[in-house]
């Protein structure tokens, strides 16, 4: 339990309530809130509750408190987690993570960054140049990503629209020498951003583009200071722009330039840029049996900002090129085909800019010149800040993929917290006892399994030739999965008849069910950006453009693999993720928002409680409670409680601190529901832990 912390703040820590229950958890979670406390542990894992205004507990002094502490001395913070992923790193060198995830707008960013700042401000206290300078390539690099990565939008001024993971490795001393990013559902993104509609929502170096940038840039880029000038961002609709966006725009530029962009480089950034809002503008048209462009003023703005032909832009938006197997023609669009190939052009040009970028910060960032043999290992510390379950009114392919992602997590959760207790039990020398839990691999395999999964039934139905429709994709779905137990099709009631196509399917995720409808899952799940676009980029004359698009060298007929699809990427990002947090020792922070108006004094009772449920925090308890609720090092065990007790206060004689504890256990009737290791006492219910803290109460 940790200290310095009365009960009328609640209990800090959810192992401790009395009953398991919905009803306790959050009336303890609201307490809490009320009062100001917005951590909360459940055993080491961090409950953090969006407070929507400025907290006074991140200040220097503050990180003092925290400095090498245990993680139960001070009240909960995530610079305790920040502290112990530190210390298991430095003192046993071990690679941690940090794992912090919630939905939108329920702080994982901003937590993400206090735990940076800690290990900032704990790290290089010689102030070495070289370590200095890694620090502020991380800081600088954290800058571009968000203003490239991020959007505003009408739930979060400044909501991440990618998941992050990022290493942070140390040195044999524990202070910074380079880091390595990784982003994820950035296609989530890219959907998000051209089509939003229901999500006002645009990238926030648009913005600070259109307004931040000089009037020559401006001219340059043919572009107008109007943000509704452009479809692509009118549809949000309206934004508001803050004056801070011309400031932040040369914080950017300048922070690009301090990571080692190139000056090329930047002008390539802004081009890009500037050619998506272009192509939002396009108009198509026919006549008689020809498809047009209506305002081709605007191709040969787009000809040049890409440094191409203008004929060759002309060409790839209103023709494809395909190959028959003998004849290679070209296959004039539609109107609505061509509108569709502008707007996938849009999304894979940010989606690519995006990649690009935090390609060339890990150039930077890497860890150079370190010579294991001669500094000893270097060690990394990692932060995942990724969103979690989500579950709206409808969900779609987005939300399978975080949702699957989340099971993902969740499975190594499980793996991991049940192996490092038993790692502890093994350490400690006491008997393992089996834990009861439920074991999400089941809905896992649902979704990755080799040809019966989910994305395998996907993957087969977007290679067939024939008509391709969401619909037979379901079809397929039901066929395959009719009888796994986490899965539902949603059958057709009688008086559904009428429908002509029954569209959702149900997943019984470890957090409950969820309805996901089919359309758009097969355009979702193909590379939907015709190789002519491709062709065209890579064939640009501005070198950087062209290095962005390798593929494009390839002629129609020399393209005879097929791209890989959104699922299967996915799955192997996170494959991949899971196996490199696998081998690292975590800590957790769970994030919740309390409100959807940003406000710092409601806390809505309802989805609170919806979020605990999907974040799985009950079970969390449960797992944590299933083995000892509370476990202490003896020396300070006895520093807390040995005034209880005639055998140890103020002073034990007994032959080792062991043994006092033991005796002052016996003494007040507790030692049937403790378990003696080899350096900590282990309690397994919280109730002993209660009475005990209120026999002291009464001491002290
Ligand atoms: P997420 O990354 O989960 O989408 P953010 O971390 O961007 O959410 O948080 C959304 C907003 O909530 C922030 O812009 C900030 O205004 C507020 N906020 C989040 N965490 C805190 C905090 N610890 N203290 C004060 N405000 C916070
Ligand atoms: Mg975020």
């Amino acid at each position: 339990m940790a200290e310095h912390e009365s009960l009328e703040y609640g209990k800090a820590d959810f192992v401790l309530l009395d009953n398991v229950s919905m009803e306790e958890f959050m009336a303890n979670l609201k307490l809490r809130f009320e009062k100001g406390r917005i951590y909360t542990y459940i055993g080491e894992v961090v409950v953090s509750v969006n407070p929507y205004r400025a907290m006074n507990v991140y200040g220097r002094e503050v990180v003092e408190q925290y400095r090498g502490r245990e993680l139960y001395e001070r009240p909960p913070h995530l610079f305790a987690i920040a502290d112990a992923a530190y210390k298991a790193m430095k003192r046993r060198n071990k690679d941690t993570c940090i794992v912090i995830s919630g939905e939108s707008g329920a702080g994982k960013t901003e937590a993400s960054k206090y735990i940076m700042q800690y290990i900032a401000a704990i790290t290089n206290p010689n102030q070495r140049a070289e370590v200095e300078r890694v620090k502020n390539m991380l800081l600088k690099s954290n800058c571009v990503l968000e203003a490239f990565g991020n959007a505003k939008t009408n739930r979060n001024d400044n909501s991440s629209r990618f998941g992050k993971y990022m290493d942070i490795n140390f040195d044999f001393k524990g202070d910074p020498i380079g880091g390595h990013i990784s982003n994820y559902l950035l296609e989530k993104v890219t959907y998000r951003v051209m089509v939003p509609k229901h999500n006002n929502c645009v990238f926030l170096f648009l913005h600070q583009l259109l307004r931040g940038a000089t009037d020559s840039l401006i001219r340059s880029l043919h572009i107008q200071k109007d943000p509704t000038a452009y479809n692509y961002i009118k549809v949000g609709g309206q934004i508001k722009s803050s004056i801070n966006d011309a400031a932040d725009f040369k914080a950017v530029a300048d922070a690009m330039k301090v990571i080692g962009f190139t000056g090329d480089e930047i002008q390539t950034v802004y081009k890009i840029l500037a050619t998506i809002l272009h192509l939002g503008n396009l108009a198509f048209g026919v006549d008689g049996d020809v498809t047009l462009i209506e305002n081709t003023k605007l191709v040969s703005v787009i000809r040049e900002l890409l440094s191409t032909k203008e004929e060759k832009v002309e060409k790839a938006l209103l023709y494809r090129t395909v190959s028959t197997g003998r004849d290679v023609i070209e296959k004039q669009h539609t109107a609505q085909e061509a509108g569709y190939g502008r707007d996938a052009l849009a999304k894979a040009m940010y989606e690519r800019l995006f990649c690009w970028i935090v390609g060339r910060i890990n150039d930077v960032i890497e860890v150079k010149n370190y010579d294991a043999r001669v500094h000893g290992k270097n060690t990394v510390i990692g932060v995942l800040d990724i969103y979690g379950f989500e579950i709206f009114q409808n969900n779609s392919f987005e939300q399978f993929c975080i949702n699957y992602c989340n099971e993902k997590l969740q499975q190594l959760f499980i793996q991991l917290v049940l192996k490092q207790e038993q790692e502890e039990y093994q350490r400690e020398g006491i008997p393992w006892k089996h834990i009861d839990y439920f074991n999400n691999q089941i809905i896992v395999d649902l979704v990755e399994q080799q040809h019966k999964g989910i994305f395998s039934v996907l993957d087969e139905a977007c290679m067939n030739v024939g008509k391709v429709t969401d619909e037979v994709f379901l079809q397929g779905l039901n066929v395959k999965l009719a009888k796994h137990a986490h899965y539902t099709s949603r059958k057709l009631s009688p008086a559904d008849k009428s429908l002509e196509f029954n569209r959702d399917f149900r997943i019984r995720h470890y957090a409950g069910d969820v309805m996901y409808s089919v359309v758009g899952f097969i355009d979702k799940n193909k590379d939907t950006l015709f190789q002519d676009f491709k062709r065209l980029l890579y064939n640009s004359s501005n070198p950087v453009l062209k290095g962005m698009w390798p593929e494009g060298k390839l002629s129609i007929t020399e393209v005879t693999k097929r791209p890989l699809t959104a699922a299967t990427l996915f799955k192997n990002s996170m494959i991949s993720l899971v196996e490199n947090l696998a081998c690292k020792e975590p800590y957790y922070v769970r994030c919740i928002k309390p409100n959807d108006v940003k406000s710092p004094l409601l806390f809505e009772q309802e989805r609170c409680r919806h979020q605990v449920e999907y974040l799985g925090l009950l079970e969390n308890v449960r797992v944590r409670r299933a083995g000892f609720a509370y476990r202490q090092t003896y020396p300070r065990f006895l520093q807390r409680y040995k005034m209880i007790s005639q055998f140890t206060w103020p002073n034990h004689d007994l032959p080792s601190d062991a043994e006092a504890v033991k005796k002052l256990l016996q003494g007040c009737g507790f030692d049937h529901d403790a378990a003696f290791g080899k350096t900590k006492v282990f309690i397994r219910t919280p109730r002993t832990l209660f009475s005990l803290e209120e026999q002291r109460v009464e001491m002290v």
